[in-house]
């Protein structure tokens, strides 16, 4: 390590800490504002303005425009710090108006140049320039690299922060930065040699050697570079990297401008490329260009109404004592910004027919244009009339992101380009009245970036000793390690001591030899005593700032200590608090599951039920609709039925309707007899009752209503043939009581019997059964019950009562009288009627000499007429 301490004595020097750059209040100087005319498209286009001077121009209105304001003719002149003619030469336009901003960028200054114009009048010549007429931007380029070039870092050796803010990387970090870009595929920033588009190339072959006198050399350098857009107040990044999306691209996604710590305005996340060279400057330029021409085709806008800003920030920070590596401390970077702006045409709307979105987003532009105007006319104001009022930065983006030039933190030119064309005469008008305002705007003057305090040629001792020391090893040959590389250095160190003189005594007298030895080695004695000094000092020096370093280290390691355990707890609670989450998570994974167990159970028993809620749905529309079929049925039944049992009615009452018809015809016939009985005459009377009859002195009388018409069918049963001559059961119960009349029945060859006997029942055909009975009047009514006797299919015997005679005795003079069973079945002959009549009438004459004349042979043989049912 001894050489490298060697060096550090050689050049070390107390450092000052170094302040951040305070802008300059009390000198303050006006926006430069330059004016370029450019040369008319054809020759004979007519033109409204006039260069006059290096300082004026001169416009006036044209032809057709004084015939139309009745002949007013007024010339106005306008001046400007300087005024190009259209003779000028991209050359001489930078080194008056760009190159100060270079220098000042180099010496870490901030500037600004925009071009302002309307659409046509060379703003995009003059900033970019044509193939083979390189503009400022190109020119700038090849300038800032011409000058810095030897003195470039290292790639990734400064590394911009999103914020704004800028570092230095040590060597290690940034080779290993270097070793991964390299590694990557397609290389962003390739240092080789490409194939360049023509074009291009010609625009920054600009061969112009232009550099910046006076760099510091002892300074490291590394240019950056970022391209964006501002479009309908939006600011997009043309250099961002967008993922290839082939089906549908992503439109560009805007950026949004935040203020640092040093209240500079800047883009969040915008691309800020390394470059190494003009060219790989120009091409990440080109990249943007391309990218900004694609989308105004695709989004369909113009190109002229957005404002395109191209930033060159330089990074730069000063070599160690030893002129060998770069000073990590970041009050000692420097970070410098060079804005190079080509505006949207200055224009109204109404010129470029634009229409609906494109209209709206001119507008938008327009409104840019005029916040910069106010903003402007604001700061004017405030310096002129000692006002405080707020400028309107905030109103857009492009006064917002400019803000901090127009509050002194950098230089402000603009160069007004003009079209002397008749046609833009108006325009043009609006745009000189602009700049002329504009240049009474001042700007405070930043100031100066503080000189490193480090001995100045650091870089150019340290090569000057490297290359000494190679070509040493080189003239030793053999290998280079550690050792000879020492004993290398220690010779390089002796050849720096005044050579020794010859020491031969030659002559006794010689007395030069001698002095001259003691002067040498009194020289060598001194350099060596100041050597031994200095590394004396510098042995202190690095003891004690071994000792700072140590306690330093100390104090670090008990902070980091302190730290450590701090974070230790952290990471304690941390994991204590992972724990209890890891539980929490498997019970709530168990109740998930659980939960999800559940969920299909009850799934199922849905479907389950589901299943049966559909059968038990259709079960019940069976059976709804079997029911309305039985209703029907039932329906239909009824009805029939009803219908039936209607007719059923209809025909009994019609039956009714006829027996009580015949009936009524019965009683008309009794009253009809009893009339003719009453209308008589008497003496016909006693006639019949004096035949044979009156000896027998019947008390039965039968009156037979004339047959039904229809009487209802009788069932029919085997009977006994009673040709042969009928045979009676004649029934007497032995309760009977002798009545001792003269109407006794005697019945020949009957079988008399006191109780029913089927003995006595087989053997007859007939049945007769007496009853008697008290009747109402208190006398005894006998009643004869006839009936035919039917063998029954079991063998057995059964009687049918056919008829019911009634024997009574009454008072002649009471009126009672006889009731016979009714016999209406057969009509009876009018013989048999009358006989019916007369017998009647007998029996009452009869019984009026009771007992004397009839004995008790009166036979009554009952002869049934009729059957009943
Ligand atoms: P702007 O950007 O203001 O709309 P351009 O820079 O695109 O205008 O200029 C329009 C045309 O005029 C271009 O073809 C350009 O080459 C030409 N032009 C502009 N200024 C000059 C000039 N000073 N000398 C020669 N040609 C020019
Ligand atoms: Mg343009």
């Amino acid at each position: 390590m001894w050489p490298r301490d060697m060096k550090a004595a050689r050049t070390r020097t107390p450092r000052r800490p170094v302040p951040k750059k305070p802008s300059n209040p009390c000198v303050r100087d006006p926006v430069g504002v330059y004016c370029r005319v450019r040369p008319l498209s054809r020759p004979d286009q007519e033109c409204c303005i006039e260069v006059i001077d290096e300082t004026t121009v001169q416009i006036h209105p044209p032809e057709g425009y004084r015939i139309f304001r009745n002949g007013e003719y007024r010339e106005t002149q306008y001046s400007f710090k300087e005024v190009f003619g259209a003779l000028v030469v991209q050359k001489q336009l930078f080194d008056v108006v760009a190159k100060p901003l270079v220098e000042d960028l180099i010496r870490g200054r901030n500037g600004l140049l925009f071009t302002y114009g309307v659409t046509g009048s060379g703003k995009t010549h003059t900033m970019t320039g044509s193939p083979g007429d390189g503009g400022l931007l190109p020119r700038c380029l090849d300038m800032i690299f011409n000058s810095i070039g030897p003195f470039q870092a290292k790639r990734f050796v400064f590394k911009l922060d999103d914020k704004n803010g800028v570092e230095v990387q040590c060597e290690v970090d940034a080779l290993l930065e270097r070793q991964k870009r390299d590694a990557m595929p397609i290389p962003k920033t390739p240092s080789g040699k490409r194939q360049i588009d023509p074009e291009f190339a010609d625009m920054i072959n600009v061969q112009d050697h232009c550099k910046v006198e006076d760099v510091d050399e002892d300074n490291v350098y590394s240019v950056f570079v970022s391209y964006i857009e501002i479009y309908n107040n939006y600011i997009y990044d043309l250099l961002e990297e967008a993922p290839f999306e082939p089906i549908k691209p992503k439109p560009p996604q805007s950026k949004v401008l935040r203020e640092d710590q040093n209240h500079n305005m800047y883009v969040t996340g915008c691309t800020e490329v390394e470059v190494k060279s003009t060219e790989e400057a120009f091409e990440v330029f080109w990249r943007g260009q391309k990218k900004r021409r694609i989308a105004n085709t695709q989004l369909n806008r113009e190109s002229s109404r957005s404002h395109s800003v191209f930033m060159i920030k330089l990074a730069q920070a000063p070599l160690d004592a030893d002129g060998d590596n770069v000073l990590q401390e970041k009050e000692q970077i420097t970070l410098s910004q060079l804005s190079l702006v080509d505006l949207a045409g200055s224009e109204r709307t109404n010129r470029t027919k634009a229409e609906g979105n494109r209209l709206r987003e001119a507008g938008n532009i327009n409104q840019s244009l005029m916040t910069l105007r106010t903003c402007l006319e604001v700061l004017r104001e405030n310096q002129m009339c000692g006002t405080n009022k707020m400028v309107p930065y905030r109103d857009c983006k492009l006064t917002h992101l400019f803000k901090n030039y127009f509050d002194g933190e950098g230089k402000v030119r603009m160069i007004v380009c003009v079209n002397p064309k008749a046609e833009d005469y108006e325009e043009s008008l609006q745009v000189m009245r602009f700049a002329e305002m504009a240049q009474e705007v001042e700007v405070a003057r930043p100031a100066d970036r503080p000189i490193c305090a480090l001995t100045p040629g650091r870089r150019f001792r340290n090569q000057a000793f490297r290359e000494e020391l190679q070509r040493k090893l080189e003239m030793r040959g053999g290998p280079i390690n550690e050792e000879t590389e020492e004993q290398a250095v220690s010779e390089l160190l002796l050849q720096n001591f005044p050579p020794l003189p010859s020491c031969e005594l030659l002559d006794i007298n010689d007395d030069q030899t001698l002095p001259k030895l003691i002067e040498v080695l009194e020289k060598r004695h001194k350099i060596r005593q100041l050597l031994s000094e200095e590394i004396a000092k510098t042995v202190r020096a690095f003891k004690t700032a071994l000792q700072e370093f140590e306690s330093s280290v100390a104090s670090k390691e008990n902070y980091v200590q302190g730290k450590l355990s701090e974070k230790e707890k952290t990471i304690a609670g941390q994991k204590m608090e992972l724990e209890r989450l890891e539980k929490k998570i498997k019970t709530l994974e168990y109740k998930i599951h659980i939960l999800e167990k559940t969920t299909t159970i009850y799934e199922e028993d849905k479907r389950n039920l589901q299943q049966e809620l559909e059968s038990k749905s259709q079960q019940l529309q069976r059976q709804a609709s079997d029911k309305c079929r039985m209703e029907a049925r039932l329906q239909g039944m009824v009805t029939e039925t009803s219908v039936k049992w209607e007719k059923e009615c209809e025909r009994r009452v019609a039956a009714k309707q006829l027996e009580m018809q015949n009936k009524l015809w019965v009683k008309d016939e009794k009253l009809k007899q009893l009339k003719a009985i009453v209308t008589e005459p008497k003496n016909e009377k006693p006639e019949r009752p004096s035949r044979v009859r009156d000896r027998e002195k019947p008390v039965q009388r039968s009156v037979s209503p004339p047959p039904a018409p229809s009487a209802p069918p009788v069932r029919l049963r085997h009977r006994r043939s009673r040709s042969a001559g009928e045979r009676w059961v004649d029934h007497k119960p032995p309760s009977n009581v002798p009545t001792e009349t003269v109407m006794q029945p005697q019945v020949p060859h009957a079988i008399t019997v006191a109780a029913a006997s089927e003995k006595a029942l087989a053997k007859c055909d007939k049945y007769m059964l007496t009853h008697q009975e008290l009747a109402s009047d208190g006398e005894i009514e006998t009643k004869l019950i006839k009936g035919d006797v039917f063998k029954t299919r079991g063998g057995g015997q059964a009687v049918q009562f056919t008829e019911i005679e009634t024997l009574k005795q009454e008072s002649p003079t009471g009126r009672k009288r006889r009731s016979s069973p009714s016999n209406p079945d057969q009509p009876e002959d009018a013989a048999d009627s009358e006989w019916t009549d007369v017998e009647t009438r007998c029996s009452v004459a009869v019984e009026m000499r009771a007992g004397s004349a009839l004995g008790p042979g009166y036979q009554h043989h009952a002869q049934p007429k009729r059957r009943k049912p």
